[in-house]
């Protein structure tokens, strides 16, 4: 069955499991070992630094262990910001008043093919540089006084961190997909206690988090403006790209680049060493065998990654099928909301984005297709989670059923059994999260 370019006629209940909001809220190692952690730091950032640290795992993943045991309150505050226990889709307001709705692909104001207008954003951005443009427009335009996003470690330039730009050349620095793990959130009550007006560019379900957030913590919409994000396939374990390091024989401490793509659309993964030596692949060679994607376990049963809940979400746009070395730099621009649409004409006023084309759900879905085939697997995936007796996440107004009822009863049942047996095979959990030092001895 193809998509359906409708309105949505209904917003599925929330999904229930073992409700995390209950009496008895799960705690740190229960979030991390039923597999719902992404690694985005928010918990920490609650707890206090004390309290909680964020550790490399022995699977490369960034995971949160407490120091001490936490108190009730704190486990409830986490569950309820968590973007691992609660997941909620846009407000209904929004879903009423949105220009356009689809079961799939949520709430969209505009739906265009468009890229930075500086060539050289277009060049260095992950696709066609749009996030980048946009960051730099609310700085240079005094919308915002800073943006909070990612960059590659300048001392371990295979990790991720977060960073706070102040100007359109901080921001230029972050540009690129980094597919490792990105812990954005570690400390963003400081980032809240700045009370200066910001912007986020992050994941979705860093989006799902601040959103969650927001609900308990007034600063999060008093000073958070602009919420913008990608389409994301998902996020990969560190040691996906140590596996890329092996393949040239070379150590984590040799390098001063590792950049997953970008200069270029998609670019090379290119690898540069102190010694002066460079390594290059191609986004095919990098991401050939779907075994060795190391996605984390989250992301598998992920209900929105594409960015429902952000003002604009940003995907690829490869219109010859899928990437090739060099493609035209481009990407697919999903305006989501009203505070979107205003700064999107804005932008594209002050040149800061062109628009190739316009766009529709049906080339999205097209372009997309993976994410289609998410959206309305998840439903039965969770379900299967639940059968096996595992917790499930709490989903709100995300349409997960009315995704599923595009799928035949036979997919289905299918994805709900397959998700079962996994998770009594232990498959969809994680072990727990202890740092790599502890285990293997290594930094
Ligand atoms: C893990 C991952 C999975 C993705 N999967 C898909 C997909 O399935 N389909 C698709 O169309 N596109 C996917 N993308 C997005 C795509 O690669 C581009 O990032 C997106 O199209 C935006 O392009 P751009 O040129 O506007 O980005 P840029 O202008 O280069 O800006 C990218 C921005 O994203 C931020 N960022 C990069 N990585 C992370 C991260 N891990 N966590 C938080 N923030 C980050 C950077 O700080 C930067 O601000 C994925 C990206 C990532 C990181
Ligand atoms: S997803 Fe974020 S908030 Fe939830 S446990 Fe992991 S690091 Fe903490
Ligand atoms: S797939 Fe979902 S959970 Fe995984 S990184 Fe992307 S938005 Fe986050």
């Amino acid at each position: 069955m193809g998509p359906i370019e409708t309105r949505q006629s209904q917003r599925t209940p929330p999904l229930q499991g073992t409700p995390p909001l209950s009496s008895e809220p799960l705690t740190l190692g229960e979030i991390v070992e039923n597999g719902f952690c992404i690694g985005c730091g928010l918990c920490r950032s609650i707890a206090g630094a004390g309290d909680v640290d964020i550790v490399m795992t022995p699977e490369g993943r960034e995971r949160p262990v407490a120091l001490r045991a936490l108190d009730k309150p704190t486990l409830a505050r986490i569950n309820a910001v968590c973007p691992g226990t609660r997941i909620a889709g846009p407000p209904a307001t929004q879903m009423k008043e949105a220009t356009l709705t689809d079961t799939v692909w949520g709430p969209v104001e505009r739906l265009v093919l468009g890229s930075a207008g500086n060539p050289t954003v277009r060049f260095v951005g992950s696709g066609g540089g749009t996030l980048t443009a946009l960051g730099q427009f609310l700085l240079n335009s005094g919308r915002v006084k800073f943006v909070l996003h990612v960059v590659a470690s300048p001392s371990m330039p295979m990790r991720t961190e977060r960073r706070l730009s102040f100007d359109a050349v901080s921001v230029l620095e972050g540009a690129g997909s980094r597919y490792g793990p990105a812990a954005t959130l570690v400390d963003f009550n400081a980032v809240l206690d700045r009370g200066e007006p910001f912007a986020l560019i992050a994941k979705p379900c860093d989006i799902t988090a601040v959103r969650n957030l927001a609900r308990l913590d007034p600063r999060v919409d008093e000073y958070m403006r602009y919420a913008l994000t990608f389409v994301c396939g998902g996020a990969s374990d560190l040691s996906k790209s140590e596996q890329v390091l092996q393949r040239f024989g070379l150590s984590e401490d040799e390098l001063t680049l590792f950049r997953y793509r970008g200069h270029g659309n998609p670019g090379l993964n290119r690898i540069e060493t102190r010694d002066g030596r460079g390594f290059e692949i191609s986004y095919r060679q990098l991401w050939e065998d779907e075994d060795k994607w190391m996605i984390q376990p989250r992301c598998k049963i992920c209900p929105d990654a594409i960015g429902q809940v952000a003002d604009i979400a940003v995907s690829d746009a490869w219109l010859n099928g899928g990437p090739a070395v060099e493609d035209e730099s481009l990407n697919g621009i999903i305006v989501r909301t009203k505070r979107g649409l205003e700064l999107f004409d804005a932008a594209v006023g002050a040149g800061a984005l062109q628009i190739k084309r316009e766009s529709s759900i049906a080339e999205i879905s097209e372009l997309q297709s993976h994410q289609v085939r998410k959206r309305r697997a998840v439903w039965a995936r969770l379900k299967g989670m639940a059968i096996a007796g595992k917790p499930v996440p709490f989903i709100s107004d995300l349409a997960l059923r009315d995704c599923a009822a595009q799928n035949s009863l036979a997919e289905n049942l299918a994805e709900g059994r397959g998700a079962r047996d996994r998770a009594r095979r232990g498959r969809l959990g994680e072990p727990p999260a202890v740092p790599r030092g502890a285990v293997l001895g290594d930094a």
